[in-house]
Parts: C-alpha cells; structure tokens; sequence
C-alpha cells in the first residue's frame, strides 16, 4: 500500500545511521494555493516544538519536494528529523478523503505519538476524519500547551478555556495559529527528505471539478497584520469597499468583516471573522460600524490592540476596544483615511 524512500540521505552520510528517537510528533506543513508554505504551516512546528519530541514534517501535493526545499532553505527546521513528501498532483486541492487515509496509514503503527496541522479550513476537514479513520477523539484548536499531555482550548465562543488532558495513545491536534507564533528563519541545515508514496482507493467517492475564488491583493486575513473589519452599518457592497477598501489600502491591511456583513451581501464570506468565520489576531484591529456581538468576539478579542468606531456609546465593542471613536463611520473613516495618506506622503 505505502512505502518509504530516502532522497536526501545527509544524515545517512554523515552519522553513518539515521537517527530517530522512539517518539516524535508528524507535522503537516499547508501549502498555499502557489505550493507556497503558509505562515499557519510554521505555527504548526512552533507548537510541534513545545511537545518536546523530534518532528518530521509532512508535505504533500504536485510541489512538496520544492516546497520541502524552500523549508529547508529558510531555516526553519529547529529540532526537524526529517520532510516526508508525497508528490502528487491528487493532494492538490486538499481534498480531506485523499490525504486523510494518508496520514492515517503514517500514524498507525509508527513511532508518532502525535500529528498536529493547524485549525485551519484544511485542518477542520481533515483532522475529524483520521480521528474516525483511527478510532481517536481529535483535541481541536488548542490555544496552550502546558506539556506533552495536557493542552488548552476555548470553547463557547471564548468564553471559557477547557484543560484538556490525554494520557497515552496517540494524539491528533490542530492548534490555532494565531496563538503560536510561526518559528522564525534560522540558519538552513541538512535534513533528509523522504518520498512516500502512497496509493488511494480507486475511487474515493468524490472528485475536484473546479473552485470560483474571489481573489484580492490585499494581505491575507488571517495573517495580516492590521485588519480593517466592517459591520451590517456599511449599508451596501459598494460603500463597504469603497470606505473599508480606502483605509485598508492606506494601513496596508487585509479586510474583515461580521457575519451581518456577510448575510446582508456587503462581502464575499471569506472575509467573516468570528466563531464561525476566521480566527485572527493581528497587531492593530479596526472594528468599524459593528456591535462587538460576543460570536465576532471570538474571532479578534486575542487582537493586540482594538480601535472600534460606532455611533453608539452602548456599543459592547467598545468594553474591550484600546481605542473608543464615537462617532458616525461614513465622517469619521474619510476623516482618517485622508490623515493616513497625509501622514505617508509626508
Ligand atoms: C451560531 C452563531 C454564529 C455566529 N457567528 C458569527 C461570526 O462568526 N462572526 C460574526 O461577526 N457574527 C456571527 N454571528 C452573528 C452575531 O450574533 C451578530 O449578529 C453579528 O456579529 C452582528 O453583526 P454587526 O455587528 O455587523 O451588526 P449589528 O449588530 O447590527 O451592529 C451594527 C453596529 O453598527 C453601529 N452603527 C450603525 N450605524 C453606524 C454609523 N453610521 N456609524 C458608526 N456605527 C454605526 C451600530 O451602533 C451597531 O453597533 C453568529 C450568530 C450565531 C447565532
């Protein structure tokens, strides 16, 4: 069904025989839609770290072994046995009945104690499955770890943190990325690549057609830096993009938005932040014509610093804003974004 291969034998040549120590944790390194390794994927082997074992990273699709080289090349491969790649085109699209019986096959019987990939849309679609597929509760978004055994998650939209514990087994965790700063570049080192290959049933059921994205040059959401996000006040599409779209321009910002937003077609739902939309955590977070329902909370209450501008004092955005701007958003945004531009050129 499965076997192993070594491409780059650098430990081999070196030490004569490859060491691997009798527990480690398997890595699933995200690709980005270029087969470029996402700022998610290094969260991932930041939080790896913090269990203690030696890591091999997973990386699959039609450029795993380029993308293997790029990991290798930046450095990032602090306490990295070992990049397995499985190089083909069918991982591609992330399709989770693909690459979950993959990874389960890598799990089952090995020296992996645990399996960690980010909580993002991937990792909510696949991480259930190889917990079916492997008879193993998953320990979702995890926000802590106190050790290799006993990790920390909100539940209720945030509300509460849940400890939860797992002794023995094997455990297979997504970790929310904004809680784990992605490691940073180092110095590159030698590090074996192996190729897996791996052959799925027949037919699984299901198969990629085709995907109609709604694409921007802004940064990403949920790794930008600063986020302007817009409520159901925005009134229609136009003045949300013509108003958020200024200001995230001048800030060199990605866009949010809540999920009234969304549900009122002022934007495309990819921009939702909130429990059931995107977790983020940017350095500066703008809450503009929002309420600060406790379910967009969930999405960006962790932000570093929060400015909400709304024309209701009452608003409950404004409990846990740094910065409270009362006011009516369609003077104050021109307002601002014109003192931004003002600012840059000078
Ligand atoms: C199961 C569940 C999951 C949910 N998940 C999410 C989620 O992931 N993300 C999310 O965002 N929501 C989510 N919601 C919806 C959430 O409960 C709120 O309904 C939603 O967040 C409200 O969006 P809003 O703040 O844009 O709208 P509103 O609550 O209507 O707030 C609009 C705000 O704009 C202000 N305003 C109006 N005019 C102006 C003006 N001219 N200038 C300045 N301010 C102005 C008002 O004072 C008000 O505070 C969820 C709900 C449920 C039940």
């Amino acid at each position: 069904m499965y076997k192993l291969s070594i491409l780059n034998s650098a430990r081999l040549i070196r030490g004569g025989i490859m060491s691997s120590r009798s527990v480690s944790t398997l890595t699933y390194i995200e690709l980005d839609r270029n087969g470029q390794i996402t700022s998610s994927a290094l969260s991932s082997l930041a939080a790896s770290r913090k269990l203690g074992d030696s890591i091999d990273a997973l990386i699959l699709g039609a450029n795993a072994m380029k993308a293997a080289s790029d990991l290798i090349s930046s450095g990032n491969t602090n306490n990295l046995e070992k990049i397995i790649v499985a190089e083909s085109p069918i991982y591609d699209h992330t399709l989770p009945e693909y690459i979950s019986p993959l990874i389960c096959e890598l799990m089952k019987g090995s020296k992996y104690s645990s399996f960690v990939m980010a909580s993002t849309e991937i990792g909510k679609n696949v991480l259930p499955r190889i917990g079916a597929l492997m008879n193993t509760q998953p320990i979702c978004d995890i926000t802590m770890i106190h050790n290799k055994d006993t990790f920390e998650r909100p539940i209720y939209a945030g509300n509460v943190l849940a400890t939860i514990k797992k002794d023995g087994g094997k455990k297979l965790i997504t970790i929310r990325a904004s809680s784990f700063p992605p490691v940073v570049e180092g110095t590159p080192e030698r590090i074996p690549i192996e190729k897996y290959s791996y052959t799925p049933e027949k037919d699984v059921g299901i198969r990629w057609d085709a995907e109609n994205l709604v694409t921007n040059k802004r940064p990403d959401l949920a790794s930008a830096k600063i986020v302007v996000s817009g409520g159901r006040a925005l009134k229609d599409k136009k003045t949300f993009d013509g108003l958020l779209g200024s200001l995230a321009d001048v800030l060199h910002a990605g866009i949010g938005s809540t999920r009234a937003a969304v549900d009122s077609g002022l934007c495309d739902n990819s921009l939702q932040v909130g429990q059931t939309g995107k977790i983020v955590a940017p350095d500066l977070y703008f809450a503009i014509g929002l309420s600060g329902a406790i379910q967009h909370l969930a999405g960006m209450k962790n932000s570093k610093v929060i400015v909400a501008i709304n024309n209701d004092a009452d608003a409950p955005i404004f409990q846990i804003a740094d910065y409270s701007l009362e006011g009516d958003l369609f003077e104050v945004v021109p307002e601002l974004t014109k003192k931004l531009k003002l600012m840059e050129k000078n």
